[in-house]
């Protein structure tokens, strides 16, 4: 087959590979310096119409669309414009993402587990809720802004100056949030909006600072398999994920792609924090290399509306993601650091998310820069593997949380 892959990240790194490893011709766009040594790069400009318009010239089979902002400006309604096949959901069923109002009141229509709220459309209302609100409360942009929009305020000038900076831009709608407690959980569903597989549940780590402390970041490590209690995982099943695309069908929106649930594990049960409308970054790069069936004839048949449950297969053992990130991130990412990989044996890969060639050397050019992955038997191994590999680049100044699997109380071991 011939998949076309879009975006440029770390994500898409692990989806060029996964369909790489599966004997694809694998074309991408904009893509990175390290998609380029296992796909054919084609420089093109972003909007939804060129892109449906290379995939024609191409002669694609698929269209892999890796981030959410190419889904939200209608990408996949392009390509099907084209008759090209796209993996992903269409604008409209992309708003489970794009806007958290929309989105809960989905949840509460279809009676999703996830936390009480309340959406505002102006600063005053949102201001006068707060009075009456039990702290800590969760304050939350609506619209997209890569996972820097969220608050946990602690004291109500905290919420307050959040909400001031949500309402500062024009337009802007603001959620507030039940605070909830618990381990998050990623579970990713593949699906053709019908039937649907789970991939390995995964744990981010979202700030800077290890032990959950500093700014939030895009994500800054992961751990794949999270250990899900059977019980949990059929209560995700049921009463999150089918009916979710449940209500996406009966709302007339039927959803391809990854449906990505973030969850809480609550004392009450598994409630939902976000969805996502594709596969996560950093997660993919946890949960794709322990793909063993062909990624590009899933999205394939998902796309078709002809998904096989039964032929999605994950090997046995665990993964683990460790991002190098530029000193500054988040706030401000330093560039032009320049970078040296070291070789990769069997169950290692370097993933680029932020980098780029000047002058034929490679240097950072983003807030993540590489997201560095190990396989193992175990979870602990798989750390073990993915800090000792980290520690072979050579990137000066660097951040990286030593930390990841602490709320498991696991230990790098190899
Ligand atoms: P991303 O897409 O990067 O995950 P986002 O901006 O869409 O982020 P959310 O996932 O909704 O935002 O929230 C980011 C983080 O904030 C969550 O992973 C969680 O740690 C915390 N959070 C969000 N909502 C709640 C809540 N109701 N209770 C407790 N913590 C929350």
């Amino acid at each position: 087959m011939r998949v076309l892959i879009v975006g440029s990240g770390g994500r898409e790194h692990a989806l060029v590979d996964a369909c790489a490893r599966s004997g694809h011709e694998v074309l991408c766009t904009p893509g990175n310096p390290g998609i380029a040594t296992q796909a054919r790069v084609i420089a093109s400009p972003q909007d939804p119409e060129a892109l449906a318009d290379l995939a024609v010239r191409e002669a694609v089979d698929v269209v892999i669309v890796g981030p959410e902002a190419y889904l939200s400006a209608g990408l996949v309604d392009a390509c099907q414009a084209r008759g090209v096949p796209a993996f992903g959901p269409t604008q409209a069923a992309a708003r489970l993402e794009s806007d958290k109002a929309w989105s809960k009141a989905f949840m509460a229509r279809h009676g999703i587990p996830t936390a009480a709220y309340r959406a505002f459309s102006a600063l005053e209302a949102a201001l006068n809720h707060l009075e009456t609100q039990p702290l800590p409360l969760v304050v939350k942009d609506a619209g997209l802004r890569a996972g820097k929009g969220v608050t946990v305020a602690h004291t109500r000038g905290e919420a307050e100056a959040a909400l001031r900076d949500i309402f500062s831009q024009p337009g802007a709608q603001a959620v507030t949030e039940e605070f909830m407690t618990g381990q998050e959980v990623s579970v990713l569903a593949l699906t053709d909006g019908e039937r649907y597989a789970l991939m390995p549940p995964s744990q981010d780590h979202k700030t800077i600072g290890e032990g959950d402390l500093g700014p939030m970041t895009g994500g800054m490590g992961v751990i794949c398999p999270f250990p899900l209690a059977e019980a949990d995982l059929e209560f995700i099943r049921r009463e999150i994920v089918e009916r979710t695309l449940a209500g996406l069908r009966a709302e007339g929106l039927p959803f391809c792609g990854v449906l990505y649930a973030g969850l809480m594990l609550t004392p009450g049960g598994p409630r939902v924090v976000e969805f996502n409308a594709r596969f996560g970054d950093p997660e993919a790069e946890a949960v794709l290399p322990l793909l063993v069936s062909d990624l590009a004839r899933h999205t394939l048949e998902a796309a078709q509306g002809r998904l096989d449950p039964g032929q999605v297969h994950f090997r046995d053992g665990a993964s683990a993601v460790v991002i190098l990130a530029a000193p500054g991130y988040p706030a401000d990412p330093r560039r032009d650091i320049p970078l040296e990989l070291p070789e990769t044996g069997p169950g290692e890969v370097i993933y680029h998310a932020g980098t780029a060639l000047r002058g034929g050397r490679l240097v950072s050019a983003g807030g993540r820069v590489l997201a560095v992955t190990a396989t193992a038997p175990t979870l602990e191994a798989a750390l073990g593997y993915a800090y000792a590999l980290a520690d072979r680049v050579e990137f000066p100044g660097a951040q990286l949380r030593r930390d990841l699997g602490f709320r498991l109380g696991l230990r790098p071991a190899v």
